[in-house]
């Protein structure tokens, strides 16, 4: 009730409204779960708006649990009859499957590469459509990658880790991918990639479905488990944040699980690996995921720090959201627009790179730019650091 995370959420800087607030939601909520209030359009408006970016519960004094009490509200929902939104629904259904999300994947590619989508957009049909927003927001799909199963240290075998794929990340950041394995496996260690492993489950959670979440949390774990790993990393913040909780969530597996950068910075390296210098001013994203979930903020700047010559500037408010936060920019792309916008709006002019180690703010950050017709390219800090290899 004390009100001091109310500055440090990103939906009350934008509208300065308690409903816009955690004290509110969890009003809300409590009024839901207590029969008092039934979910009508407004109050379900207010709910979906939460970024789940969890920056209140960080700053709480009482530690009050807000990212269990949204995720549980709006499962809660889901179970008196209210449905997700519709584009949510599909999302959700498709990255439950990742045989079926790469199938996908390859007709969209068709879709993008044979000139179809240049047309369409030409034609201003998709306007017309419900779609519309969707299709716009839709990121270029790189040709498919398919990555072995297991790919040798270089030298003396330090360790054996796992890379968890993820859904999305698989479809789109193949190179951030194939770049993790060429640093681990530089480092000395062994890189497994189980082929049957599922998507992490957090836009599950997230958004209802704390039961599918579960299953596919069933499934990842023991796969790694059962393989003895020392560790599996993740190339996406968003990812490692859910797997980080699993111990917490499911209360099972032992393999620990990492961000990728955090896993890389706390290693020592060895004196034979000089990186070569880069003379450029890099800006530094901040996912909320790593800052309020994963912890470790420093992970990337000191992986950086590696880099002989490298400038290192921190994005304007780091500590608020970009408006990315999985599917918000489905559910409310008014106000993903407005978070990105007022980023957007404070870097410096001379700006020519950001990093990122989350994609789906990589991408809503580069889709933002590339409306402004900004050349200020946003990339994973992987891709810095694998180019910088001697
Ligand atoms: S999770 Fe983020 S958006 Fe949601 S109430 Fe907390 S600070 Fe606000
Ligand atoms: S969630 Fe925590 S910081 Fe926010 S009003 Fe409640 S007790 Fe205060």
């Amino acid at each position: 009730m004390c009100g001091l995370c109310l500055p440090h959420c990103p939906t009350y800087q934008l509208h300065h409204s308690e409903l816009e607030s955690p004290r509110g939601r969890i009003a809300l909520l409590q009024a839901v779960a207590a029969g008092k209030l039934s979910a009508d359009e407004s109050l379900l408006a207010h709910l979906d708006s939460c970024l789940v970016c969890r920056a209140c519960e960080k700053m709480c004094p009482s530690k009050v649990p807000y990212g269990d009490l949204i995720d549980a509200g709006r499962a809660l929902l889901r179970e008196q009859g209210q449905p997700a939104r519709p584009m949510v629904k599909q999302l959700l259904h498709q990255i439950s499957d990742k045989k079926r999300l790469q199938r996908n994947g390859s007709l969209l590619r068709s879709y993008q590469r044979s000139g179809v989508q240049r047309l369409l957009r030409a034609s201003g049909l998709l306007k017309l459509t419900s779609i519309a927003g969707a299709e716009k927001a839709l990121p270029p799909i790189p040709p498919r990658q398919t990555l072995a199963p297991l790919y040798p240290a270089t030298g003396a075998l330090r360790g054996r880790v796992g890379l968890f794929t993820g859904c999305i990340s698989s479809l789109l950041e193949g190179e951030v991918q194939q770049a993790a394995i060429a640093l681990l496996t530089t480092l000395g260690y062994e890189v497994h990639v189980p082929q049957n492993q599922r998507c992490c489950g957090s836009l599950h959670q997230h958004n209802g479905e704390p039961q599918r979440a579960a299953e596919l949390a069933d499934d990842n774990i023991p796969l790694f488990d059962e393989m003895g790993l020392d560790a599996v990393v993740s190339t996406a913040s968003g990812c490692a944040a859910q797997l980080s909780e699993y111990p917490r969530l499911y209360g099972q597996g032992h393999t620990p699980f990492y961000e990728v950068c955090d896993f890389l910075s706390t290693l020592e390296w060895p004196d034979t690996i000089q990186l070569k210098p880069l003379q450029q001013t890099v800006w530094l994203h901040l996912p909320c995921s790593q800052r309020n979930v994963i912890g470790n903020s420093g992970a990337v700047a000191q992986l950086l720090s590696r880099i002989p010559q490298l400038q290192l500037e921190a994005l304007p408010e780091n500590h608020l959201c970009c408006g990315s936060a999985g599917s918000y920019q489905l559910t409310r792309p008014d106000n993903a627009s407005a978070l990105r916008e007022r980023k957007l709006n404070l870097i410096d002019s001379t700006a020519e790179l950001i990093v990122s180690n989350n994609l789906g703010c990589a991408l809503h950050l580069q889709s933002g730019l590339e409306q402004r017709g900004s050349a200020v390219e946003v990339i994973h800090p992987l891709l810095l650091l694998v180019r910088a290899l001697p």
